[in-house]
């Protein structure tokens, strides 16, 4: 079974810092040894340099994503989420592992848009795009409903 992960997750340096988010090595192990597992990192395919300056989303609708600088990103947002769903298409997966609370992948929380360490219920550009096209997201504090749900749609897991 085929799983799309953030790549910083894959403890690939792709983070605005330019460090990564790598899931602890055993739960890594677990996840390559069960499925088939696609990296993406939708800001940096979206043409985001690293490192680059912390973006927040500011607006949800009309959607805008400015950095720290006050400089708008949203077109970069835009271009990784749609790229990373044609990905998805491209490789007939279903099912996504990405990494919560950022602009892009998180799938529950995200910052407010003030740069104060903030959180707020809603998603990152990349996780509603994806889930509004039928794609299952997780997060990395979701692995075991990660795991359930795919006990349901593979029972060989
Ligand atoms: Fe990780 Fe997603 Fe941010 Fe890329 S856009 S660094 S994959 S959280």
């Amino acid at each position: 079974m085929k799983i799309l992960i953030s790549s910083c997750l894959l403890g690939e340096n792709v983070k605005y810092d330019g460090n990564n988010n790598s899931l602890d090595k055993k739960s890594l192990e677990k996840l390559k040894s069960r499925f088939e597992l696609f990296g993406f990192c939708p800001e940096v395919s979206g043409g985001m340099p690293i490192p680059r300056v912390p973006c927040e989303i500011i607006s949800t609708d009309p959607l805008k994503v400015q950095n720290r600088n006050k400089e708008d990103k949203t077109e970069f947002f835009i271009k990784g989420a749609r790229l990373c769903l044609e990905y998805c298409k491209e490789h007939g997966i279903g099912t996504a592992l990405l990494k919560s609370k950022s602009p892009s992948c998180g799938n529950e929380y995200i910052y407010d848009g003030t740069f104060s360490n903030k959180l707020i219920r809603y998603k990152g550009v990349t996780a509603k795009l994806l889930q509004e096209n039928g794609i299952a997201v997780f997060n990395e504090n979701q692995l075991d409903e990660l795991y359930h749900f795919l006990k349901i749609a593979n029972k060989n897991i």
